[in-house]
């Protein structure tokens, strides 16, 4: 019954969503299809940040394999990439059952795609599961890392693995000739904006050796997470672009970001004045990798933005908001 009613509401033989994109792979730009399929969800579903809970369904196998195979309507002779995210983990057998995962690394494979990215957390990663997925394109796995700290990790996002267990599993992937793709989070609940940008900036630093591209991921404000229920109360503010363009300034790329939600209030925000042309030149260096740009973008907030993180440093680094 229960299923039945979801299948009315949702039809879980389509992807969540499915788009086309020009992205940096291997230092050029690449044509990629990105897909988003519906699966159950994430097994850990804690984190204070992330509502893809919502998103899950019970699809089966079979749904997952023909959601796989409507995404792949909108692909064409040029893609190069294709990108599969689950809201949550494709390693997880529990989450995309193995009939499936094994069904799309062997069209991908026959299909002659050159990359397949995924995410996953890092106790799914094994020398099985890479292998896999390897011997069939090279492929790069996409992990949550959020911050090389793991006191911030464990409790103000309640990640609920170590720092060790992300290398670890970056080596076995590498061990592979596999690629690491790490995301990290700017900023955390209950950091204030200084904290939050000097974290992402020291994580990206640590992450750097064991990850051959870094993803920042400038916090929204999700549904039914604790983060939403913070900010509903006055008590968490998504991260400032001066921040964003701090922390892309400061570690070595490739270093990409994309501001989703920019310039809106769940969303990582300045003024409203500057936002567009700030995400648009975040998205830039996306593909380009320079920062030089980054220089000449002004405006009155940034003092703001400067005596905010001042304010917060001496109420003991308080956020204030
Ligand atoms: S952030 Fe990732 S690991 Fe955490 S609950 Fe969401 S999908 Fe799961
Ligand atoms: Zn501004």
């Amino acid at each position: 019954m229960a299923r039945a009613r979801v299948e009315r509401e949702l039809d879980l033989r389509k992807p969540v969503t499915v788009w086309r994109s020009q992205d940096l792979e291997d230092g050029r730009t690449a044509e990629a299809l990105t897909m988003i399929l519906r699966t159950v969800g994430c097994r850990w579903n804690r984190c204070t940040m992330c509502g893809y809970a919502g998103e899950g369904a019970p699809a089966s196998a079979a749904d997952l394999i023909a959601q796989f195979e409507c995404a792949l309507e909108r692909s064409s002779p040029e893609v190069s990439v294709v990108k599969i995210y689950t809201s949550g983990s494709f390693l997880d057998p529990d989450e995309m059952p193995v009939e499936a995962r094994d069904e799309i690394l062997k069209r991908l494979e026959a299909l002659g795609i050159k990359k397949l990215v995924i995410e996953t957390r890092p106790e799914y990663v094994t020398a099985q599961t890479v292998e896999i997925c390897q011997s069939r394109l090279p492929t790069e796995f996409a992990i949550g890392l959020e911050t090389a700290n793991d006191l911030i990790r464990e409790n103000a996002i309640r990640k609920g693995f170590s720092f060790q267990d992300f290398t670890t599993a970056s080596e076995t992937v590498h061990r592979q000739g596999g690629r690491v793709k790490a995301y990290l989070l700017l900023k955390p609940p209950l950091l204030s904006e200084g904290q939050a940008m000097r974290d992402a900036i020291a994580s990206a630093r640590a992450a750097r050796s064991h990850a051959d591209i870094l993803s920042l991921n400038l916090c929204n404000v999700q549904r039914n997470t604790l983060v939403e229920r913070m900010w509903e109360r006055g008590e968490f503010r998504p991260p400032w672009l001066w921040s964003a363009l701090e922390v892309l300034k400061s570690v070595p790329g490739p270093f990409v970001c994309d501001p989703v939600g920019a310039g809106t209030r769940r969303g990582p925000h300045n003024c409203g004045e500057c936002d567009e042309s700030i995400a648009a030149a975040i998205r830039t260096h996306a593909l380009s990798q320079d920062v030089a740009p980054f220089q000449s973008l002004d405006c009155q907030c940034k003092s703001t933005w400067i005596d905010l993180m001042k304010v917060e440093e001496e109420s003991f680094g308080t956020p204030l908001f």
